[in-house]
């Protein structure tokens, strides 16, 4: 951590990354929300391959294609939405705070 003040070259600066957690939460909402209508259209995809295997094929296809349709959901908006508020934190949001001068600013890079 070698961060410094632009305005009063302090190296006292503090980072914050707040938008990016407000992104990841976000996206393992939409995410999940996602995974839900997955998990819907899993199941039916699942129950429909396990009537073919039987009548005991129906609920444990239906259950082992919502479990599948949920985990994708949820794990692609999470990785999407931590995605976007990375992009949003550093092109956006000031996340560099100097802590002797208050200047508050971004990473050059
Ligand atoms: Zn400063």
């Amino acid at each position: 951590m070698s961060l410094q003040c632009p305005r009063c070259h302090s190296r006292r600066v503090a980072c914050f990354h707040q938008a990016m957690k407000a992104g990841a939460a976000i996206g393992t909402v939409g995410g999940a929300a996602r995974g839900v209508s997955a998990a819907l259209a899993g199941g039916k995809a699942g129950g429909a391959i396990g009537a073919l295997a039987g009548p005991i094929g129906v609920p444990l296809g239906t259950l082992s294609g919502a479990i599948l349709g949920g985990l994708a959901g949820g794990v692609g908006g999470c990785a999407l939405g931590a995605q976007l508020g990375e992009s949003l934190d550093r092109h956006v949001l000031a996340n560099n705070l100097c802590l002797t001068c208050g200047h508050r600013f971004n990473l050059p890079s």
